[in-house]
């Protein structure tokens, strides 16, 4: 990782919407929460205003998290989060949806100078849809595996976007072994899945979909994986959880999910806090 110091002459940085609207947030946040994975410039695309709202999570107890890329050269836009709030982390990476971009190989090179330049902590997310099955299986999985090796030469792990596409996404981490870990964030698969990918060292992150009435599979595994391997996440700001669905997600609806998994499971809200955390915390080591 490199120290922000390093930044130079790099010009102010920020969310570039300033068409936001102040509105009063609802927040559901115990102290010691962990958001595991989220998009501040896509909640800045909404309307919404990720300089105004962090400030307020970081009040209200949120003790960590991870901001996420999707494009080439979005850091510089979201370095700003972890300048102020050392806890809250970045992620680079290139989405599945940017096998579609000709220039592959231009965008991995502009991904490469962003881990160069800004203290990354991890790649992602990267992956494979194919629910929308973006260019082709080929030119996800060919994005997806050089990542990978990206991430092996960076030191990092990986945050895994999988929708539709268990068998394809194992076969790849089994050609291509990520040496960091990561997370499969938005878990949406079943139990066994789940279980393979905890024993290929990864954590498995659940989202607000885990709320959702067609969601069984989802909530057998989060009951059913080991606590020490669990992750909670809103995927901000999309996939509100049930209590508040409909409304533009963001990272202070943590609570809602925490809540779900806790009663799924059986146990007190603090004891997933504290397994949340110290889960997350073996990951990134800040
Ligand atoms: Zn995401």
């Amino acid at each position: 990782m490199t120290p922000l110091q390093n930044l130079g002459s790099l010009p102010k940085y920020g969310m570039t919407n300033n068409n936001t609207k102040t509105i009063s947030i609802q927040t559901d946040i115990t102290p010691g929460m962990i958001d595991s994975h989220f998009h501040s410039l896509m909640m800045n695309e909404k309307g919404l205003n990720p300089e105004e709202f962090f400030p307020e999570y970081i009040k209200r107890g949120l003790s960590g998290g991870i901001d996420m890329g999707t494009r080439a050269g979005d850091t510089k836009e979201r370095a700003w989060i972890h300048e102020r709030f050392p806890q809250i982390l970045i992620a680079s990476g290139l989405y599945p949806s940017e096998a579609e971009n000709p220039r592959m190989i231009d965008r991995l090179d502009l991904l490469t100078v962003d881990l160069n330049t800004f203290p990354v902590a991890a790649l992602g997310e990267i992956g494979l849809d194919y629910h929308w099955n973006y260019a082709t299986p080929k030119l996800q999985k060919d994005l997806f595996s050089n990542q990978i090796q990206i991430a092996n030469h960076y030191d990092l792990p990986i945050i895994i976007h999988n929708r539709k596409a268990d068998q394809s996404v194992s076969e790849i981490l089994k050609a291509n072994r990520p040496e960091f870990g990561g997370i499969m964030h938005c878990f949406s698969s079943d139990y066994s899945f789940a279980k393979m990918s905890i024993d290929d060292g990864f954590y498995i992150s659940f989202a607000g979909n885990i709320s959702y009435k067609g969601s069984q599979a989802i909530r057998d595994a989060a009951q059913r994986i080991p606590l020490d391997r669990l992750l909670v996440e809103t995927d901000s700001p999309y996939l509100s959880p049930q209590k508040v669905r409909g409304q533009t997600n963001h990272p202070g609806h943590i609570g809602y999910i925490y809540q779900e998994i806790a009663a799924l499971r059986g146990i007190d809200l603090e004891r997933l806090i504290t397994a949340v955390r110290d889960n997350f915390y073996s990951l990134f080591i800040v």
